[in-house]
């Protein structure tokens, strides 16, 4: 399932939501009639979209809004970090009948859009999250830190560039990049040499918590490797 079909019309009432509280008046704001700042601004939105990736679209119609790749919604997540800044200050304007910013804070603004915006990518179930404003894959929360740990690679040179590969790929948001990782996982599961087939299922169980228990399992049948457990701590 992409994005662009349950997540991004989500996130995009979230981006209202931040826009009305004035998240948007410091990047891109609109102007009463008095020519104070608050809310934001399409024509403004869209030429900081523009100016940070080239080609960009807003507001988006619906039609278009469905046919986004998942690139590109990534795109547009990482895009509005750069533009939040959270109120700190503002006055209320009888004449216009609307508050109005006066002071902005940048970091808080951007931790509350990353807070947001990973509750509804995991909402999703889209494996991904936002961090440091950059989408990369999660993976399971509880497994992530796993990952990190030495994996046994019995001295095998060819195994473990498969396994640093996939490593590096599991954390890309691109599906292409993390398809690569798989099948490198997968091959690391199909040892030529016996006495690897140890360190070659914890290379597996790698690739299981990068990508779901369903993919796992799928290769696990597909490997003939149905009959043997993922070991130690990782099982
Ligand atoms: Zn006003």
């Amino acid at each position: 399932m992409s994005l662009a079909t349950r997540f991004l019309p989500a996130f995009l009432a979230t981006l209202e939501n931040f826009a009305e509280r004035d998240y948007f008046a410091q990047a891109a704001p609109d102007r009463c009639p008095d020519g104070h700042v608050y809310f934001w601004d399409e024509t403004a939105i869209r030429k900081t979209l523009v100016m940070q990736l080239g080609v960009a679209a807003w507001p988006l119609a619906d039609a278009d809004a469905a046919a986004m790749s998942d690139e590109q919604v990534i795109e547009y997540m990482e895009a509005f970090f750069q533009l939040v800044a959270k109120p700190t200050e503002s006055w209320f304007h009888s004449y216009c009948g609307s508050s109005h910013p006066t002071k902005f804070d940048i970091a808080s603004g951007r931790y509350d859009y990353t807070v947001s915006v990973n509750a509804l990518l995991d909402r999703f179930g889209t494996g991904l999250r936002l961090q440091n404003g950059k989408i990369r894959s999660s993976g399971s929360q509880v497994m992530a830190p796993r990952l990190a740990e030495a994996l046994p690679f019995g001295g095998d040179d060819h195994l473990r560039g498969l396994v640093t590969m996939a490593l590096v790929d599991f954390r890309s948001p691109d599906p292409q990049k993390r398809w690569n990782a798989l099948r490198h996982g997968g091959r690391g599961a199909d040892p030529p040499n016996p006495a690897l087939k140890v360190p070659a299922v914890r290379v597996l169980a790698v690739v299981w918590v990068c990508h779901g228990p369903r993919t796992g399992r799928l290769l696990l049948a597909f490997r003939g490797f149905g009959h043997v457990r993922p070991l130690g701590p990782l099982g």
